[in-house]
């Protein structure tokens, strides 16, 4: 079996459906989308949260289009994980391995 990006990507998006079920901003139950909170060019399995299509990319207030109003979104309304977001260097640390981020995953998952 390979464990390939695309397929950690997948599980990684579901376990954040599954976790938020809804829109974590507006509450919307449509066209939902697994936000990376960092670039996941650089952290692609870190922290995520449940955006709906026009909180994620499509409103002019969208984490998108607008990273300072969703930058303070998050900190008024998810203090911790703003303050872990910013206190991470993921740009000095090196992504692990797909297998073991796919093994991890899985076990979050069941
Ligand atoms: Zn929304």
């Amino acid at each position: 079996m390979k464990y390939t990006r695309k397929k950690c990507l997948k599980l990684w998006a579901e376990i954040i459906k599954e976790r938020d079920k809804v829109c974590v901003v507006c509450g919307s139950e449509y066209h939902l989308n697994s936000h990376h909170l960092v670039d996941r060019k650089y952290w692609p399995f870190g922290e995520g949260l449940l955006l709906c299509a026009g909180c994620h990319s499509f409103s002019f207030l969208s984490a998108h289009r607008n990273g300072v109003w969703f930058s303070e979104w998050l900190k008024e309304n998810r203090p911790k994980l703003f303050l872990k977001i910013k206190n991470y260097s993921y740009k000095k640390t090196k992504p692990p391995s797909y297998i073991s981020v796919y093994e991890k995953l899985l076990k979050e998952k069941s």
